[in-house]
């Protein structure tokens, strides 16, 4: 069923990778009655709203076309996208960050039940986390979904990309005025939106914004916890 689903919006996966996503749904549903993880509950609506949702950016050349890549995923929640992702792209690297300790240790459960060594996972917000050495500007690819607005967004993300590495935004059909609203973040942060990628999703369209980091992060930014979400770089 969840092959069938992918197949769907041309995405193949291998029966392995079938399995792992079916103990992940279960597991989810089994952690949602204790925890809040997802208001999205009916079966198909996971697979699609989440699991397939997660796994569009597989479609892009720029992400796919390398031999291996370190992946950072910010405000990964109950694991979107960065668990889909470890588990359909076993060859990258896969650190994921949430501000709440609950999801982190749901997390854990995940990471353990379907053996997912190459996934690193921290407890923390990506204001601070963003300027410790190990993690400042040593990502490929920073990825975020649902997290904030992207003028906040960029101030959390792109002192975590290396320099010539990409931040990549899952948006919505609003990401235009996002995008309007974004240019003073992209200065600042020394930053370039390359491509805007658009795929149907169910009845609708999911955007992933592609930015170019072109430096190493000024060290301003981001700024203390809670100041990008208060005043963002408008
Ligand atoms: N990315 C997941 C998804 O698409 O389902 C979760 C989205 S949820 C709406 C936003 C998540 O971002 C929450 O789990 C929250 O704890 C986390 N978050 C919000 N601000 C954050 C910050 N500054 N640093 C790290 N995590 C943050």
């Amino acid at each position: 069923m969840i092959k069938e689903i992918f197949n769907e919006y041309s995405i193949m996966i291998t029966d392995e990778q079938e399995r792992m996503l079916q103990v992940y749904y279960e597991l989810l549903m089994e952690w949602n009655k204790k925890i809040n993880l997802t208001a999205i509950t009916e079966y198909r609506d996971v697979i699609v709203k989440h699991f397939v949702d997660s796994a569009l950016i597989l479609k892009s050349e720029r992400f796919m076309g390398r031999y291996s890549a370190s992946v950072l995923d910010i405000g990964t929640g109950a694991g979107f996208p960065g668990i889909v992702l470890a588990i359909l792209c076993p060859k990258y690297t896969f650190t994921l960050v949430d501000s709440l300790m609950k999801r982190i240790e749901f997390l854990h459960i995940i990471k353990e039940e379907l053996e997912l060594h190459h996934v690193s996972l921290y407890h923390g917000r990506a204001e601070d986390l963003g300027h410790q050495q190990k993690f400042r500007n040593q990502f490929d690819f920073v990825i975020s979904r649902a997290v904030a607005e992207l003028p906040v967004l960029l101030e959390y993300s792109i002192p975590f990309v290396k320099k010539k590495g990409y931040f990549i935004s899952y948006k919505g059909k609003k990401y235009k005025e996002e995008v309007e609203l974004s240019h003073r973040a992209l200065q600042e942060l020394e930053s370039e939106i390359i491509e805007i990628e658009e795929h149907s999703l169910a009845k609708g369209k999911r955007f992933l914004i592609f930015i170019e980091n072109h430096c190493l992060t000024d060290e301003r930014y981001p700024r203390k916890a809670g100041k990008a979400k208060k005043k963002p770089l408008y």
